[in-house]
């Protein structure tokens, strides 16, 4: 086993002492702003570098021992106790997988700050992922400048982003007749020419710095190239991008779980009238986890029934996190009625497992057109 460094530059093999230390930051710290963050919109940023310091960001890289099982306990350990938080770990975690995966020297060289959270990144690929599969069209356009490409259009949703942050996403290169010849994948540093548009309310996770991005004629180089073309880079990370999600998922589950138990001393004996018991929802949740951690043995692998495996389980962590978090409310009742109880923020945060992308729907998308390759007419 390759060993895990931490910020300082130590040597540190010993994921539970890492588990140990996010689940005293989660716990102590994370969970008391939990509310303010789904609701007021307080962006975590302290937190998060706290998090990333502990190792929350870096286990899955191949650079700190790719150990995408630790990666996704981390996640849980977050989501446990703060969905939102959970999902802008996500948003780290992959910005960093792109990162380290594009090769490109200049990018590896702002890995580790991106790694342990001295800057924050996200990620804006849920358009060209339904894109690429024809769901919808590409919001972004390139065209071909002498340093290399200029990006125009709009996205409507980029978390975990703020002036002087950075996030990744693809562009659809466009010729003289305004045809698509392939797209690019790169990092866009929020500067000069790109403006962050004030999104809509949300329902929930407000804390997650969610903004719309507008771009115009933002000059792409080599020094922000994570892949051109972006194709066969997409198809290569979407496993592991996917797998990741599963984390939070799992975190959001777990967190429902213990609402359900909480009143089990006051409400044990009505609450067992009830369907979809904490217990059985246990058991639900380390069925699949296995699953996904034999998954996450080998992240990248690109076989059909490999990737079908993983869109599947996907589904099935969306389901699982609706049917709990609607369980946590029913077990916890009147309380779990209150608007600023842990159960009516998990079923806010459970209905946006389900449809950020890859939503419910998307993922079904996915694995009927992967089924359907290759079988008789
Ligand atoms: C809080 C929040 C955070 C998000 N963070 C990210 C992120 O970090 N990165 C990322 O790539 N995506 C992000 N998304 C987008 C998310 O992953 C989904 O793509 C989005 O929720 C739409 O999903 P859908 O596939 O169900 O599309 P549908 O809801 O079926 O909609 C179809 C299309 O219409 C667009 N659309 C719908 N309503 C509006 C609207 N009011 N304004 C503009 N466009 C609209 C959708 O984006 C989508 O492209 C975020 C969304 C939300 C709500």
């Amino acid at each position: 086993m390759q060993a895990v460094t931490t910020l300082n530059g130590s040597s540190l093999v010993n994921p539970d002492a890492v588990l140990e230390k996010l689940r005293d930051i989660a716990k102590n710290e994370l969970a008391p702003l939990a509310g303010r963050i789904d609701q007021q919109g307080f962006y975590p940023v302290d937190t998060m570098r706290a998090l990333g310091g502990a190792g929350a960001f870096s286990a899955h890289l191949d650079r700190y021992g790719q150990r995408f099982d630790l990666a996704l306990s981390a996640m849980q350990t977050v989501s446990r106790y703060c969905g939102s938080t959970g999902f802008i770990t996500w948003c780290q975690d992959v910005c960093g997988l792109y990162m380290e995966q594009s090769e490109n020297s200049h990018l590896l060289s702002r890995l580790d700050s991106q790694a342990f959270a001295k800057t924050l990144g996200g990620t804006g690929l849920s358009n060209p992922m339904k894109s690429l599969t024809g769901i919808e069209a590409m919001a972004l356009h390139a065209t071909k400048s002498p340093r290399g490409y200029r990006v125009s259009g709009t996205l409507p949703w980029v978390s975990n982003i703020a002036s002087g942050q950075y996030f990744a996403a693809v562009a659809a290169v466009k010729d003289d007749k305004s045809k698509a010849s392939h797209e690019i994948f790169f990092l866009i540093d929020i500067r000069d020419r790109v403006k962050l548009n004030k999104c809509p309310k949300f329902s929930g996770m407000e804390g997650t710095s969610t903004w719309g991005v507008t771009l115009d004629n933002y000059e792409v180089d080599e020094t922000n190239i994570i892949a051109d073309p972006a194709q066969p880079f997409i198809k290569r990370i979407r496993p592991a991008f996917v797998l990741l999600q599963m984390g939070w998922g799992f975190g959001v589950i777990e967190g429902a779980i213990a609402s359900c138990w909480e009143v089990e001393n006051s409400l044990g004996h009505v609450n067992q009238y009830l369907h979809n018991r904490p217990s059985q929802l246990e058991d639900e949740l380390a069925e699949l986890r296995e699953r996904v951690m034999l998954l996450a043995r080998d992240p990248y692998c690109g076989d059909k029934h490999h990737v079908i495996n993983v869109l599947d389980a996907r589904a099935q962590t969306s389901e699982l996190a609706l049917k709990a978090s609607e369980s946590a409310l029913l077990h916890q009742g009147a309380r779990g009625y209150l608007m600023d109880s842990d159960p009516q923020r998990r079923v806010r945060e459970a209905h946006f497992v389900a449809i950020v992308t890859p939503a419910i729907k998307h993922l079904r998308w996915e694995i009927s057109k992967l089924m359907s390759e290759n079988m008789p007419a």
